[in-house]
């Protein structure tokens, strides 16, 4: 499945998108072939990868064997050496470091970026830094609230702080948006086009992948799963409601049930409890999770009837199989008797969360693409590039 270029004004970005990806997936191209594959003209492809030439993403070999008049056929690859970025998911005990203490993770991401530029294979170009943070990021009733929280986050400025001390470009995006993106990237989601994907960590999100983009909404908190009311007068709620899907669906959810959420070592804990699996507390909340993940299934099918929901995070591999595993039968639905059996869900491949992934393409993926809805950016993707294009001998001999 191949996005189609669109001759729209204004679709210069998006087409410059479609044609890099193009190159991404088939590993080596010719420009007649991306013709083929993406329906644009002739020169407005030939444009596109001059474009992408000059900027260093990609780069052109000329093909042992066929000629055409005398000279032989050139073909496209990504530029090995186009540079690096930097993913970062921040999630409250998801690394060694505290989130919550902003200072100490500021501090952290420097040592990364230093120890990245010390590197001798580190190429030239660092492209920026992608943050995936717990949504919603948009001021609302329930923005800011719960164990996801990072405190001294809300404003966002320590982002600003951020771009200041490093002095690259700073790029950032709720986490299950960054890891829908890491998904249909490079995960299992690479040869859909249209899915869910829920987002199972220390809270529970979700995003709505529509042609290969996530869906936003109105203010760019759509598919915000884990506050929609599941247990009528159910446990009480960050967010001041009550019986909230991530009350029920969580690794916050079973960190409480198992009294370790205060714990330190907890995600330690909690998957030495999955491997005995004797604790009483565990398998009660397993089965009361199943239930609300099979409730879950059935609301995103019957609304979205996505070709199928895709569960990534930080939660332990152990904890989600065995959830979906529960939670069969599934609810009949509109996607039931259509999917092939064992596919209304899968599962990531990625030992990482796919977050992480997601936020280290956003430097790249919104410079060509401002369609992507990364929520703020300090500059326009268009003025940068034609930034690159104009400045690519004075932007090799720095840094970005
Ligand atoms: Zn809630």
């Amino acid at each position: 499945m191949v996005s189609r270029g669109t001759t729209q004004q204004s679709s210069a970005p998006y087409n410059r998108r479609i044609v890099l990806d193009v190159i991404r997936r088939q590993g080596r191209i010719s420009r007649r072939e991306i013709v083929e594959l993406v329906s644009l003209s002739p020169q407005t492809v030939a444009n596109i990868t001059n474009d992408l030439q000059t900027i260093g993403l990609i780069v052109a070999r000329r093909l042992k064997g066929a000629r055409s008049r005398g000279q032989p056929p050139i073909a496209f690859e990504l530029n090995p050496n186009a540079g690096n970025s930097i993913g970062i998911s921040l999630e409250r005990r998801e690394v060694d470091i505290d989130t919550h203490d902003q200072r100490r993770v500021l501090e952290a991401v420097m040592r990364l970026i230093r120890d990245l530029r010390r590197r001798p294979a580190a190429a030239e170009r660092l492209w920026g830094i992608g943050v995936a943070l717990p949504g919603p990021l948009v001021k609302t009733d329930i923005s800011f609230i719960g164990p996801t929280t990072l405190e001294g986050w809300s404003d966002l400025s320590v982002l600003d702080e951020l771009r200041d001390t490093s002095r690259l470009q700073v790029f950032y995006s709720v986490d299950s948006v960054a890891a829908a993106l890491g998904e249909t990237l490079f995960g299992v989601a690479r040869a859909l086009d249209n899915f869910f994907y829920m987002h199972f960590g220390v809270g529970l999100g979700g995003t709505l992948v529509v042609n290969r983009s996530a869906y936003r909404g109105a203010n760019g908190n759509a598919t915000e799963i884990g506050h929609i009311p599941a247990v009528p007068g159910g446990k009480p709620c960050y967010c001041g409601n009550a019986g909230c899907l991530e009350r029920y669906l969580s690794v916050q959810s079973l960190a409480e049930a198992l009294g370790v959420s205060e714990a330190p070592d907890r995600d330690a804990l909690i998957v030495a409890e999955l491997e005995r699996n004797t604790h009483a507390a565990l398998q009660g909340w397993c089965l009361e999770a199943a239930a609300r993940l099979r409730d879950a299934v059935c609301v995103i099918e019957n609304m979205l009837d996505p070709l199928t929901i895709v569960i990534g995070g930080s939660a332990p591999k152990l904890l989600v199989e065995r959830l979906v595993a529960l939670a069969e039968p599934l609810h009949h639905s509109v996607r039931g008797g259509v999917a092939s059996p064992g596919t209304r869900i899968l599962l990531s491949e990625r030992e990482e969360d796919s977050s992480i992934l997601g936020a280290a393409v956003l430097p790249i993926y919104d410079l060509l693409s401002p369609r992507f809805e990364v929520l703020q950016q300090d500059r326009r993707a268009e003025a940068d590039v034609a930034g690159l294009l104009g400045q690519r001998g004075t932007r090799r001999a720095g840094r970005l």
